[in-house]
Formats: C-alpha cells, structure tokens, sequence
C-alpha cells in the first residue's frame, strides 16, 4: 500500500492504495499549522498502516517547495505567501517518522504524474497538466519525469500578448501583472467583470478573452517542450464554453507550423479534459510514491533498509540539460 499525499494551501487530501481502482476515500484536513495539519497526516498514515504494509508515501504539495534531494532542504517550503509555511519541513518528517520512501513533488507535477500514469494522459512520456482555477499551475513530465530546474517550472505566469483596446484589465499577478495567471485565473476574470466567472452565462465574450490567452500559453508550451497531449482542468479551465474556444483558437495559434497538429481531430484529441477527476492529485501522489519505491528496489537488495533514497534512486532528479 501507498500513501498519497496532496497539500493544498487550503486542505489537504490523504488517499492509500494502489491505483484508481484500489483507493481509498479520500480524507481531507484542513490546512491549518504546519504542526497542526502534518500531524494529522501523521496520525491517518499511522492508522492505515496497521492494516496493510506502507512501502512508500507521495506528496504533491503546493509551492514553492525544495525538490532537489541532493540538497540539504529537500522536502522543505520554500518562503511562501501562505503564513508559517515557509521553511515547515515535510519530506523528512514523513521519511523519519515511517521509514519509507517518500516521493516529494509539486501539486501539478503530482496531478500531471496521476493522469499520465492512470488518466487522460495515460502512457504517454511527455505530457502537460495545467490546471487554471484560483491561481495559474502548469505541471511538465518530460522523458516520463516531472521537470525540474534550479527550482521547478512556473509556466502560469509566462507572458501572453494582451491588446489594451480589447482588454483594459491590467492584470492581478502581485509580480507580472498581466500574466498568464494574472488574466485568466478566477481571482482575474472576477476582477475584470465585477462578478465570479461561475455566473457568467457560457456565451458571455469574456471565456472567448480567456481562451484567446490560453491558446497562446498552450502554444508556447507546445513549442517549448513538443508534448503528447496537454490536459486541461481546474475551476476555469474546466467551463464549458474554455475548451472548446481554446482548442479553436490554439488551431490558429500553431497555424500548421506543428505537421502531428494541423487537424481538427488532432487538436481535439491533444488538447483535453483531465480523466481521474478531483482524485489525479491524491493519485498522482501514489504513482510518484511507486515510482520511487520501484527504482529503489532496482537499486537496493530487497531487505535492506529504506529510507528517502539517494539522488540515484530517483528518476525525477534526472537532469534533461546536462550535455
Ligand atoms: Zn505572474
């Protein structure tokens, strides 16, 4: 059995299990203290695990967080907006308290993870996530692993063209301003209409600005990274009236440049909703745990002890740039 773990900046959902098709319900704590929620975590962990043999824990966490296992924060918050979370020390809490393996990941990166190994993005080695809803998050797997950097990529804020005559709003990003996230996000679309885009009718003209915006992301990815599919969700993103536009308007942002995506069809079938529902971060979760627990038993005699494993255990280190 697994533990998936996914931290979200307002509750965290704690799911065991195998795959979709052997999961438990998820159980959701609220995030509260780091002290507070983590121990909760602890406890639920604790309690699943007297039933069944844990071989590994994954969290998807919200950023920015310390992926790098070489370094000496791994596991760590990095300075967040979120108050008391910067610096709260996860991986190695769970590693020491259970002594398994624990996969440590961005929450997109997770989801992406999820829905590559069980959803809409099943089998495929490259592959998006982009989930669009109170903020902007794009998660990459790239040769089958999630992309990491100095850091991990922040596709959410890369930068779109906005024409002022059509669109005044200036954007919410604290740092960008009219950002990708800083136009499209829920935050931005209430802020551009003076009403939350829940309300909006499908035909309103404001989902044609926000596909405009995201086919040009979408494009951009597509050119950077030439991924498989690009699953698409989240509160926004999940509007009727987006994925549609978006796949349209993507169409002619490539305008034939991209010979696999010059149909139609193509673009519908690269562009798509996620499959596992509200369950691809909790599931994703699972799949990194697994991953990291495969590779170490690759790597390691099958009795000897585990722990949160070497950089040569962990495909997700691979660094893609190394000449
Ligand atoms: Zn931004």
């Amino acid at each position: 059995m697994f533990a998936g773990v996914e931290m979200g900046g307002t509750k965290v959902m704690v799911a065991f299990g195998t795959g979709p098709e052997d999961l438990s319900a998820p159980v959701r704590i609220p995030t509260t203290t780091p002290e507070e929620t983590l121990t909760n975590v602890e406890r639920l962990i604790a309690g699943a695990a007297t039933g069944a043999r844990l071989l590994g824990i994954g969290v998807a966490t919200f950023g920015p967080a310390r992926l790098e296992r070489t370094a000496p924060d791994w596991g760590t918050l990095l300075p967040t907006p979120k108050p008391g979370w910067g610096g709260a020390v996860i991986g190695p809490r769970l590693a020491d308290a259970f002594g398994v393996p624990v996969a440590f990941e961005t929450d997109v990166n997770g989801a992406a993870m999820g829905e590559g190994r069980w959803g809409a993005a099943r089998g495929l080695g490259d592959h998006v996530y982009v989930t669009i809803g109170t903020g902007v998050g794009v998660g990459l797997i790239v040769n089958g692993a999630p992309l990491h950097g100095a850091l991990h990529p922040e596709a959410g804020h890369i930068k779109v063209r906005r024409d002022p005559a059509r669109d005044p709003f200036e954007g919410c990003c604290p740092f960008h301003g009219d950002c990708l996230e800083g136009l499209v996000s829920g935050p931005a679309i209430a802020a551009r209409v003076g009403q939350p885009g829940e309300t909006l009718s499908a035909d309103d003209p404001v989902w044609d600005l926000i596909a405009d915006y995201l086919a040009q992301a979408m494009a951009t990815l597509t050119f950077v990274t030439a991924p498989e599919r690009i699953v698409i969700g989240g509160g926004v993103g999940s509007h009727p009236a987006v994925l549609l536009a978006t796949q349209r308007r993507l169409a002619k942002e490539l305008n034939g440049y991209m010979p696999h995506l010059t149909s139609d069809e193509a673009i519908q079938a690269y562009l798509v909703r996620p499959a596992l529902g509200d369950r691809s971060g909790v599931l994703g979760a699972i799949a990194l745990a697994q991953t990291l627990f495969n590779s170490s038993q690759t790597t390691k005699a099958p009795d000897a002890p585990v722990s949160r494993g070497t950089p040569e255990e962990h495909p997700h280190d691979r660094r893609q740039l190394d000449g």
